[in-house]
């Protein structure tokens, strides 16, 4: 799950990261109200989406009066932005935050993110702050600093230390640093995130080193323990089919193909979407039903994935060994029967039950196609797909 900006500035601020004062707010009068409490003579107003590169978007304004503030809220509020990270459609802005603004001296990058190759948390940092990882990667790779944390002792001060001399941080600075870097990582662990980027970490021209913007990303599975952070989730902002999945306790991600997906485990769902792919067809989704699914959760399960009005053709795929075939099946019959679908169904049972489940599928009477392997469900669900697709084009 993501978070704006402003809660990560919250979050982090928490724990002991220094950031601009700042206040959200939800209509242009708010703004330049807010403006006014915080004081001083210019702001900056960021509108509050799910992603980055808003700069570049026109989501970042500096403003120098009322007037200005105003101005810039009007092209936000409402409006779609639409950045290099948020697809074509864009991500709706209803809410923005003012901030102080600050003389900026340095912009440093700072991230803290899941290493999979050493299974720990590694540190990514750069003078070059301001450009995207992505761009400091290519350009300028030699200024990239990695630092792996050891989980069983967190991260130490002298392994801070290192990390901000070799990012040039002046002598006087270092402690400051050292702060952001550990509270950034207390932060991380803490709250199980999956990621924390500062781009840009700033200097100023007052000696203060603060988080200019902030990023948060927290593992889904692990947000029953943090309710404070799950409440911070913001529909408005995501997938509406996924956010309709996570509320069912789904895994679902939505794809762009026609084929939807109705699979056990997500090891198994990635084989079918690969299978579907090689059969000549696109899933439109990744979905797992997870273990002992019962018939009304393999139900809910189908009217998620058929809620996507691109989805031409179903398949099914069971591989049941905690799972029950006859569970499932009944599942795809009720469905089956309320829903009247005009789409082709391709259901492939084995495991568990996979006898009782096969008859209720039979004596349904219902025109399920049914398949054995996975190849062959892949591509029975494929060529019925095209045929039905051709049928109603012509
Ligand atoms: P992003 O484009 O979505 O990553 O949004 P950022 O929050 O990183 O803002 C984009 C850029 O705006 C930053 O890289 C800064 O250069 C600039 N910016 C943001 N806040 C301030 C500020 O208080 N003062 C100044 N001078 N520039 C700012
Ligand atoms: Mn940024």
């Amino acid at each position: 799950m993501d978070i704006h900006e402003y809660q990560a500035k919250e979050i982090l601020s928490n724990f002991g990261v220094a950031v601009p004062a700042g206040a959200l707010a939800y209509s242009p009068e708010q703004a330049a109200y807010r403006a006014r409490e915080l004081g001083g003579e210019k702001w900056i107003v960021k509108a509050q989406v799910h992603a980055g590169g808003r700069g570049k978007a026109g989501g970042v304004k500096l403003c120098e009066s009322d007037n200005e503030i105003y101005e810039a809220c009007e092209g936000m509020f409402g409006r779609k932005l639409v950045t290099h990270q948020t697809g074509p459609e864009g991500k709706g802005i209803y809410r923005v935050y003012v901030e102080a603004a600050v003389p900026i001296d340095r912009e440093i990058y700072l991230g803290f993110v899941m290493d999979r190759s050493t299974q720990r948390v590694m540190i990514v940092a750069s003078s070059e702050g301001g450009m995207e990882i992505e761009e400091i990667a290519e350009t300028r790779p030699d200024s990239i600093v990695r630092s792996i944390v050891e989980p069983a002792v967190g991260l130490q001060e002298f392994q801070a230390r290192e990390i901000a001399f070799s990012l040039g941080i002046e002598p006087g600075l270092v402690q400051q640093m050292v702060r952001t870097l550990k509270g950034c990582y207390a932060a991380f662990s803490e709250s199980d995130a999956t990621m924390v980027e500062i781009n840009p970490l700033v200097v100023t021209g007052d000696d203060r080193i603060l988080a200019l913007d902030a990023k948060m990303s927290f593992d889904d599975n692990a947000l029953f323990r943090h309710p404070q952070i799950s409440e911070l989730r913001d529909k408005s902002q995501e997938d509406p089919r996924e956010s309709n999945a996570a509320d069912r306790g789904l895994a679902y991600v939505g794809l762009d193909g026609n084929i939807g997906c109705i699979v056990n485990g997500a090891g198994l769902a990635m084989a079918t979407m690969d299978t579907i792919k090689l059969a000549g067809g696109e899933p439109a989704n990744f979905l797992d039903i997870g273990g002992g699914a019962s018939p009304e959760r393999v139900a809910k399960a189908f009217r998620l994935v058929l809620s996507d009005s691109n989805v031409q053709a179903v398949l099914v795929n069971i591989f049941a060994g905690i799972n029950r075939c006859d569970w499932v099946a009944e599942g795809v019959v009720q469905v089956l029967k309320e829903l009247n679908l005009e789409i082709p169904v391709v259901v492939r049972l084995a495991g568990t039950n996979v006898e009782e489940g096969q008859k209720i599928l039979a004596q349904s009477g219902l025109p399920v196609i049914r398949a054995n392997t996975l190849m062959e469900a892949a591509q029975r669900a494929v060529s019925a797909w095209k045929s039905d697709a051709f049928a109603s084009a012509s």
